[in-house]
């Protein structure tokens, strides 16, 4: 088992909360399938694929907020030809 602590991409920051999770499922190519979403303990299911960071194939994404610097990223996992990626994307709020 490796484990690794996720920094706040912008002020690096220990102390990280995820506050949004997606995930996306989907069989190749397909414009729909199943989309779960689960923020502020309100569960949506639905099958829309927008926000899904894989093109293809399934997908995970998790919005976290930086405890110190209020900032949001995003980790996403996707599946891209045979291959599972994960990339962190920062949205900078100021
Ligand atoms: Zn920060």
């Amino acid at each position: 088992m490796t484990r690794d602590l996720i920094l706040c991409p912008r002020c690096n920051s220990e102390y990280t909360d995820y506050y949004h999770v997606q995930t996306f499922d989907r069989t190749e190519d397909a414009q729909s399938g199943v989309h779960t979403s689960v923020v502020n303990s309100v569960v949506t299911v639905d099958g829309i694929m927008t926000g899904n960071p894989s093109p293809r194939r399934h997908g995970v994404r998790l919005a976290f907020m930086c405890e110190t610097c209020a900032d949001v990223f995003t980790v996403a996992i996707y599946q891209h030809k045979g291959n599972t990626f994960i990339d962190t994307n920062y949205e900078a709020t100021s």
